[in-house]
């Protein structure tokens, strides 16, 4: 074990409790039932959360709508809700370590990552609070002389906002400061698997000067804490991110017509032509299907190969998958930590099983840890055909599929062929096949020549089941917004 400091490993010998914010108020677990949150690499418990009963989740959405209804947050001027937002930016900068420490202990995430996390949300944060200061609606003078057409952008009101638990805070902050830009209040609720850095947020929030109610953080689970925020009438807009069986589940859930974001599954191609920089392609290609235990809704779980290169292209990626480090996530040196829980570890085992069964030729992966956490080493399997499950569905752990292609147009229609459109990825150095490939990929997200880049900037979403609306970027804002006609009439005096 490298590096980490006695304070450090200290705050992770013993569990550690949080708070609930409803209405401006910190609720700890001594006023609670508990929710426990063990370790999935070792099984010790790391953390408590306070779970939310019935009438929390109800003070919770009162709070919310109550806040949205007197104007609280709204009527701020946009420059300071803007510091505001910058303000959380910088607590969550000063909390970054204990932060990163709480996603590691809690989601298995190697040490050695959390920071990239903790960065990508500040920049988040960061970037909305720009936003703040540039949401403005419509001014039609041309109606004729005596009158006038405003369009106002209004904050859409009560926000519920459920997330995974596989980038907890970053899927917090690619929604909570882009609806506080747009004047929204919101109910927040984390993965009960992860739940320590949104609740930690909370606590952040109120440090920073934030009006009671207008933002809550509640912790429970689907059922019993986020299902009824779906059904909830006095919420405006579910903004979702997680599985695709939950989020069309959702969308049947009460009878009001509230607005819904959904940032679902993914089976992401990455597709390497035969004229990439194929040293570069390959380390993307391990980094793209890796990253978080290969827990990651964009990760490029399907690569397609050019034929030609397919075999020595093949052989450098096993070459690098082969030398990660997977074990204990708090030592520096581990690349790959645990899966979340043994769902997901009965999930990809079994996968793997189905790929073997289904004739696929298992190139990596047939040598894995006994150990007691949840650990799964890299598999790659290749020879791998297109109506294949482990071509198709979402696995959600470190396991690569090869598809092999003979042309632009093989390559996209095998791309193109599964439910999903969340991300693809493209290796080539010809500016002209990169449009092809650009224009015709059903994905949200088209990356050329590198892979998991993003930026807060630039909008994520889904084609197919992999979504419907987006998140980040200034398009952020016409999903927490409705737009209000005012027309005037003047001379009458
Ligand atoms: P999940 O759908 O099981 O849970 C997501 C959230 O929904 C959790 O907070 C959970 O408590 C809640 N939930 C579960 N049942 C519910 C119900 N009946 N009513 C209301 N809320 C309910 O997903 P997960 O296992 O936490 O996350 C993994 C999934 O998330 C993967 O499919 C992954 O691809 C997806 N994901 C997508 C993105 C994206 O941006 N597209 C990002 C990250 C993860």
């Amino acid at each position: 074990m490298a590096a980490l400091g006695e304070d450090f490993l200290a705050f992770g010998r013993s569990a550690r409790a949080y708070s609930a914010l409803i209405d401006g108020k910190l609720i700890g677990v001594d006023q609670r039932e508990r929710l426990e949150r063990a370790s999935p690499a070792t099984g010790r418990p790391v953390s408590i959360y306070p779970r939310a009963t019935d009438a929390d989740v109800q003070g919770a959405i009162k709070a919310a709508r109550r806040a949205a209804d007197l104007r609280r947050w709204a009527a701020v001027p946009g420059a300071e809700r803007s510091r505001l937002i910058l303000r959380v930016a910088g607590l969550i900068d000063k909390h970054r370590e204990e932060l990163g420490l709480i996603e590691c202990l809690e989601g298995g995430k190697p040490i050695s990552a959390v920071d990239g996390e903790i960065q990508g949300s500040i920049d988040l944060w960061e970037y909305a609070a720009t936003l703040a200061r540039h949401m403005y609606g419509d001014t039609h003078d041309q109606l004729g002389e005596q009158t006038m057409g405003l369009v106002f952008r209004e904050p859409i009101g009560v926000v519920g906002m459920i997330t995974p638990w596989n980038f907890p805070l970053l899927i917090a902050s690619q929604k909570l400061p882009f609806a506080l830009a747009a004047g929204c209040c919101a109910v927040l609720k984390p993965s009960e698997f992860t739940s320590g850095t949104t609740l930690r947020l909370g606590e952040l929030l109120l440090e920073a000067g934030l009006p009671d109610g207008v933002v809550n953080v509640i912790a429970g689970d689907g059922p019993t804490a986020g299902r009824p925020l779906c059904e909830s009438a006095a919420v405006d807009m579910i903004s979702f991110t997680g599985s695709t069986r939950v989020g069309k589940e959702i969308r049947t859930f009460g009878d009001s017509l509230k607005r819904i974001s959904l940032e679902l599954g993914g089976k992401s191609a990455h597709i390497v032509c035969a004229d990439a920089d194929l040293d570069a392609a390959a380390a993307a290609v391990v980094q793209g299907v890796t990253i978080n235990a290969g827990q990651c809704c964009v990760a490029g779980s399907r690569l397609l190969v050019e034929r030609s290169v397919a075999e020595a292209f093949c052989e450098r990626v096993v070459d690098k998958m082969r030398a990660l480090r997977v074990g204990d996530p708090t030592d520096t040196a581990t690349q790959i930590g645990p899966l979340i829980n043994d769902a997901q570890f009965q999930r990809v085992t079994s996968y793997v099983r189905r790929g073997i069964e289904e004739g696929a030729t298992l190139l990596l992966g047939d040598d894995q840890p006994q150990a007691d956490g949840y650990f799964v080493s890299p598999v790659v399997f290749d020879k791998v055909n297109p109506e294949m499950a482990i071509a198709q569905e979402e696995i959600f752990g470190p396991v690569l599929s090869v598809l092999r292609f003979d042309s632009a147009d093989e390559a996209i229609a095998i791309a193109n062929g599964t439910r999903y459109g969340l991300a693809a990825g493209v290796w080539t150095r010809s500016l002209d096949k990169a449009f092809h490939f650009a224009r015709r990929l059903n994905a949200g997200t088209v990356e050329v020549n590198t892979y998991l880049a993003g930026a807060p900037e630039l909008p994520l979403s889904g084609y197919g089941d992999s979504g419907l609306g987006h998140e980040k970027s200034r398009f952020a804002l016409d999903e927490f917004t409705r737009v209000k006609t005012v027309q005037l009439k003047f001379g009458h005096a």
